[in-house]
Formats: C-alpha cells, structure tokens, sequence
C-alpha cells in the first residue's frame, strides 16, 4: 500500500480521498477550509497544516481542486506542494484545468518528479462509488506506478501523454455545455411556442439530448438545483474551452454561445447551484437551492 498525500476535500475530493483511505492506503490530507477534514482524520487519515507538509513523505500526491488559478497557488505557493517534492516522487492532477496549466506546473516542478494529468468524468455519486472515469495523461513508465492507486476511483484510461488526460476532460465539458444550454433553448423554444414543459421533456429524453435530460430532469422539474457540479465550476471549464480552442486557432461557435449562457447563470446568483440551474436562467427562471 502507497503513502498518499490528497489536497483539496470538496464536494469531489473528500469522497475520492475516502476511497484510497478504504482501499488501505496511508493517506495525508490538507484542505484550505481545515474543518471538511475532520470526517476523513475521524477515519485514519492524517492531516496536513499545510500543502508543502503534506507532499514532504508521500510517494504520490493528489491534488483535487477548484480552478487553474488555485492549483498554481496550492502547488507552487508559499508553503506549497513544490516547496517539498522531489526526484522519485509523483504528483498526480486530478482537477479539471486544461492542458496548458497541467504542462507550465510541470515544468515548474524538481527535476525528476513524475507528472501525471488524471481528471475525472462523473460527479459526486461516482466519486462515492469508485465508478469515475479518469481520463491520464502520462508517460508509460508513470501510467503503470498510478493505475492501482486510481483504480480504486474507477475505470482509467490512458489517452496519451502529459496533458492529454487535461484536454481530453476539456472536450468532455465541451460536450455536457452544449447539452445541457440545448436542453434549456428547447424547453424556452417549446413553451414560446406553446408546448407544456412535460411533454417536451418527454419528447427530448427519445432525443439526442436524453442522457443529460434524464439526469437532470427531476432538478427541472422540481425548480431546486442542489450542487453536485457546480455551475461555477462548468462556467469555468467553458472558459478553458473557448480560450484552448482560440489558442488553437479553432472557432467554437457552440462553447462560445454555452459559456456565454452559464457566465450570465453565475452573474444572476447561481454559481454554487447545480450547472443544470442554467436551464432555468435560459427560460426565465428563479433556480432555488
Ligand atoms: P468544490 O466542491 O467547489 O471544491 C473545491 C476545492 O478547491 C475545495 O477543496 C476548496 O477548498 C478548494 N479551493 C477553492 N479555492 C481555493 C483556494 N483559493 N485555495 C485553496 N483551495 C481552494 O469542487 P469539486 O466539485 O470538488 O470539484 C473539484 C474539481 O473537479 C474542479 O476542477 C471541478 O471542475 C472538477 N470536477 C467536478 C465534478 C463534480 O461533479 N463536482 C466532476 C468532475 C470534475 P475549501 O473547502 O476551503 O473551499
């Protein structure tokens, strides 16, 4: 079993640190906010007063947090997780960042810490559950030493090297954007036109946009979005979406119009909702918790 260091026990975190604690493993934990550590100290884990403590005797660390802009600042901050890794050591990123963030902290890094880019698709449940898919970015060498330590989480697929894992969670987000703002154009379509909410809902889970539909559909229908992935979180990734693809030289015209909806969803209050209180900010509703 491996010593483990996990940073960042948010609504993904604390169940994925949960799961390598279960599958027995020593685990060190640190969180920004100390008291979401407290469930996880109560079941084993020790606890970190700060990120470069945390990293100091771990053989692989894991870092799950919010936004690219914080894991710069938890890695390679004062007190950060940089400050005490090194050669023989591997920091896994499981954060949906972007390849380019993934790649500069990398770079950042000693010299002969091995980087891999691990980023998940599944919410909450499937963080409890073990049933995530991640998506690796690594070299081969690297892959081999992390794939028992996140099969514990789900299924993993090694889709390239560092920063493939990154881009490929980027084109995921790409996909659940586009759904779930078509969901709310063709509820605020089909009730312009006349249409009841129910028989459009039942027309749309025989569509192409079923799967978010009926994934989403009792939050629709009940007006309540309580979070299981934030919709700050889903504005953010758009945000690494259109501004990859600009960086590619490609027009995302879709993301683009996606972004646009969940930017104008964070800025009417809805930020720490469910992203699927988007549908109700298209139609013209109030989303409550
Ligand atoms: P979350 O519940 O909002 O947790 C965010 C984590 O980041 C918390 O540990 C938080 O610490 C930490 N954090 C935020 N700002 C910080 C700062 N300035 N300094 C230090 N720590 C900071 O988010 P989540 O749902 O667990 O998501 C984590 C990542 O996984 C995000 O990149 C998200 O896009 C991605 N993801 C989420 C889901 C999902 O369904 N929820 C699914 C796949 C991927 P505090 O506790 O102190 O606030």
């Amino acid at each position: 079993m491996a010593k483990i260091a996990f940073l960042g026990l948010g609504q993904m975190g604390a169940p994925m640190a949960r799961r390598l604690l279960q599958a027995g493993h020593q685990l060190t934990v640190w969180n920004r906010t100390a008291d979401r550590a407290k469930p996880l100290a109560a079941e084993g884990a020790v606890v970190a007063g700060a990120p470069a403590q945390a990293g100091a005797a771990a053989e692989f660390a894991i870092t799950m947090l919010a936004t690219p802009e914080t894991l710069e600042e938890v890695v390679l901050g004062e007190n950060g997780l940089a400050k005490t890794l090194g050669a023989g050591q591997v920091y896994i990123d499981m954060s949906t960042v972007g390849p380019d963030t993934v790649r500069s902290i990398a770079a950042k890094l000693p010299k002969g810490v091995a980087v891999v880019d691990a980023p998940v698709r599944g919410s909450v449940s499937a963080a409890t559950e073990g049933r995530l898919e991640v998506f690796v970015g690594a070299r081969d060498e690297a892959f081999e030493r992390v794939r028992p330590i996140l099969e514990s989480l789900g299924s993993v697929v090694h889709v390239g090297g560092l920063g493939a894992g990154a881009a490929m969670k980027l084109v995921a987000n790409l996909a659940l954007g586009a759904s779930i703002t078509a969901v709310g154009e063709a509820l605020a379509l089909g009730e312009a036109l006349g249409l009841g909410r129910v028989p459009v809902l039942n027309m749309l889970e025989g569509s192409q946009l079923a799967p978010v539909v009926r994934a989403k559909r009792a939050n629709i229908e009940s007006g309540h979005y309580p979070p299981a992935f934030k919709l700050r979180h889903a504005a953010k990734d758009l945000r690494l979406v259109v501004e990859a693809a600009a960086a590619a030289d490609r027009d995302v015209k879709v993301s683009a119009a996606s972004r646009a909806w969940l930017d104008s969803a964070v800025k009417s209050g809805a930020a720490d909702l469910d992203f699927s209180a988007v549908v109700a900010a298209i139609v013209g509703e109030e989303p409550q918790p």
